[in-house]
């Protein structure tokens, strides 16, 4: 057999047929050529014979054996009727303008949605940028206007990457798994009008809740592009808001026990309480049911001390009993009767928890009688996270958008096997 057959068949590329390989430093350069003699415009797909200039090009195509492997081709220009400008033709196996073959831009973005940055780059000898543009093209394929087409019920939260530093808004489909519809920059107002406007007018008529966090901006942006949508608040802030005022409590009593030294009490003994007291932290937010017994025996404490941290828990888990009514119907009397037990139990933090809580309570019940799960979007959220952790949350906001898409998007990348 003949090596320009043998490669012919190991690597099948549509469209071309291997005409010479040599062996090169930077690897195997394999010379092909192609079948048809008609070009074709990559944005418009018009088709025409006439030529307006040619270079050669290579492709970094997956590895062989372990040597880098590239393509070589003939690429033509031609004057698209249609787009009249001058345009590079389209080529079978690779996207336009992409210096990586389709099939290793599959591969690196099939590993990209599974591993870290570091290992891809690593297994597949490519620079972070490369991985990040690859990610780009890949996405820009799979994703088009329809998924905009059937959303009733979405979710809108807002994260932040970059150390913090910057923002994404995030819209999830509540009736699909949460995948994310649509990402943008920032997570001002204007930034969700971006999506509305992308939505248009009839999209947006046709959406029925919208479930979003207790700051204002994007309720505005909602209240202007959506009126008719019911405005849902999800419960993790709900939740989130209540543990963060706990903390603050619980600080509040370790600061307490430190600097007023009571009469009568050895220092050590202040000293231990103060200790014990920072130690609460987790068996006051975490699931009642997944304590630890040690955890389980300092809530046993606090109770029999009748610490305010105690209330407190209290006071936390009824408002998560909330969420576990039996009858969604029942919310609105429960919600009633955690404002009038909160307002009045004289622990200033939860007390100013309870008028914010007032203050949305109609999108709080709402989200229970919509039956809106949080724990899907949480969900999107902390996978968010993960792509940040796993370093690709690093660069530009463009990089990051792609790779949201493409791990929470609903993207399925097919291996480039035969
Ligand atoms: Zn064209």
């Amino acid at each position: 057999m003949r090596a320009t057959t043998a490669f012919n068949r190991m690597l099948a590329i549509p469209g071309a047929s291997v005409v010479s390989i040599a062996f090169e430093p930077e690897g195997i350069v394999v010379a092909i050529q192609r079948r048809f003699r008609r070009l074709t415009c990559p944005d418009c797909s018009w088709s025409g014979p006439s030529i307006y200039d040619r270079s050669t090009r290579r492709w970094r195509h997956v590895d062989a054996g372990g040597s880098k492997l590239w393509l070589e081709c003939e690429i033509r220009r031609l004057r698209c009727r249609r787009c009249e400008r001058v345009v590079t033709e389209a080529v079978p196996w690779a996207r336009p303008a992409a210096r990586l073959t389709a099939d290793v831009q599959d591969l690196a973005a099939h590993m990209a949605q599974r591993m870290d940055k570091t290992t891809v780059c690593a297994l597949l000898r490519l620079s972070f940028e490369t991985v990040a543009d690859l990610v780009c093209d890949v996405v820009a394929e799979h994703i088009n206007d329809e998924r905009l087409n059937e959303l009733y019920r979405i979710g809108v939260d807002e994260i932040s990457y970059r150390k913090g530093h910057r923002y994404l808004t995030i819209v999830a489909d509540h009736d699909t798994g949460s995948s994310v519809v649509w990402a943008g920059e920032g997570k001002s107002a204007s930034a969700l009008a971006g999506f509305y406007e992308l939505l248009g007018p009839e999209r947006c008529a046709q959406l029925e809740a919208v479930s979003l966090d207790m700051g204002g901006a994007f309720a505005k942006a909602t209240t202007e592009h959506a009126p008719k949508a019911l405005q849902c608040i999800d419960p993790f802030h709900v939740i989130k808001l209540a543990n963060e005022a706990i903390d603050r409590v619980r600080r509040r009593a370790w600061n307490d026990e430190r600097h007023h030294r009571r009469v009568g009490r050895p220092p050590n003994d202040l000293k231990q309480r103060a200790r014990q007291i920072k130690h609460t932290r987790w068996a006051l937010l975490k699931d009642p049911a997944s304590l630890t017994d040690t955890q389980r025996q300092t809530l046993r404490q606090l109770e029999a001390e009748r610490s305010v941290l105690y209330r407190c828990w209290q006071l936390k888990e009824a408002l998560r009993d909330l969420y576990r009514l039996a009858d969604p119907l029942d919310a609105r009397a429960h919600l009633a009767w955690w404002l009038s037990w909160a307002c009045r139990c004289r622990i200033p933090e939860i007390i100013k928890l309870s008028r914010t809580l007032r203050k949305h309570r109609e999108g709080i019940v709402a989200a229970i009688e919509q039956g809106l799960s949080n724990s899907r979007l949480e969900g999107t959220n902390s996978k968010i996270r993960l792509i940040n952790h796993r370093g690709y949350g690093h660069h530009t906001a463009r990089s990051l958008i792609a790779m949201i898409y493409l791990c929470c998007g609903g993207i399925t990348i097919d291996l480039p096997l035969r």
